[in-house]
Formats: structure tokens, sequence, C-alpha cells
């Protein structure tokens, strides 16, 4: 009999929970400030999440899909962390949409200018988490088959573990075998 238990996502050095998916204030803040700069169609477009497969890369940008993925990480650092990050992942989209259909080299002169224009014309660094928290992560990563939230975890889970969520929602709260974690990174 599997037991229950109530997940924990606390990070060793995190005190928060983390919370995965779409992020609709920062989707608001970055569409105001695409706005801003007569990026109308980019802004209508502009998705952000927090995305816990970015392992030590603090953000990510996708054109294609208008994403701008963030690490969860940067949660453990202040908000001027994940507004920096915000604007840096942003300026990639920007500068790749002033391009049309010119591929612009990730860190050239069009996206300085973009960094520029959203507020952050010192950025230098690129993409990888600030100081310590980067290095100790070898974490692995689970998710609910159910809904397909990702659990990342400093440890590997011995006992059979569900996601709260969906027990509650599909199970009454008991442990609900279709929502029994499983293993996605490293694979197993
Ligand atoms: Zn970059
Ligand atoms: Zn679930």
């Amino acid at each position: 009999m599997p037991l229950f238990e109530q997940l924990d996502l606390s990070l060793p050095t995190g005190p928060s929970l983390v919370v995965l998916g779409r992020d609709f204030a920062l989707e608001a803040k970055a569409r105001e400030m695409l706005q801003q700069l007569d990026a109308t169609e980019l802004a209508r477009a502009i998705h952000v999440e927090w995305n816990a497969r970015l392992f030590s890369a603090a953000g990510r940008a996708d054109f294609r899909r208008k994403l701008v993925s963030l690490n969860p990480r940067l949660r453990e650092h202040d908000a001027l962390e994940i507004d920096r990050t915000l604007r840096h992942e942003l300026a990639h989209l920007l500068a790749q949409f002033r391009a049309g259909r010119r591929r612009v080299p990730p860190h050239g002169t069009e996206w300085r200018k973009a960094c520029r224009d959203l507020g952050i014309g010192d950025e230098s660094r690129c993409h990888t988490l600030p100081f310590p928290i980067q290095r100790r992560t070898r974490r692995f990563l689970y998710r609910c088959p159910r809904c397909g939230k990702d659990f990342p975890r400093v440890h590997r889970i011995k006992r059979a573990i569900a996601c709260l969520e969906c027990c509650r929602k599909f199970n009454r709260g008991k442990f609900y075998r279709r929502a029994q974690l499983r293993l996605v990174e490293p694979e197993p």
C-alpha cells in the first residue's frame, strides 16, 4: 500500500513552494513593456512560465513560441533578479522580432539595443544562474502523469508518491494511482 504524503516542494536553500507553469503577473508586465516599445504583435503573443527543466540556466527565450521560461530557483534570489532575467530574455525576443526574418546573433548588437530599451543597458552576463545555487543541482525531476505538473526534487523518491492536487480533484484526497509521480529526469 503506497503511502500518501503531502508534497513539500521546498528546496534545500529555498524557503518557498515552487510554483510552476504560467505566470500571469510577469506576463502582464512583459506585455506592458513590449507595448511601450511598439512591439504590439509580440506583446500580444508573449508567454512567461516557470520551468523546472532549466537546470543551470536562469532563463530561456523561445522566439517561435514567443515564450520566456524562468528557472524556479530564481525565487531563491530577490525580485530584482527575476525582473532582470525577464528583461534579458525579453530582449532576445524583441531583437528577433525587430529583425524580422533575418536571424540575429544571441548577444549581439541588436540584443544590446533591446536591453537598453528594456532598461537594462548594463546587461552583460549570460543565462547562468547567479552564484552558488547552480552547482548542487543534480536534481530529480518527477512528473504527475495525470496533470503533467513537474516536481523537482533534490533526492530520489523512495516511496510511491502522488500529486496532491490530482488526489484531491479525482480521488477525494486519497492516494490516486494515476497521479503517482514518475521519474522523468534523469531518465530511469
Ligand atoms: Zn541571453
Ligand atoms: Zn497532478
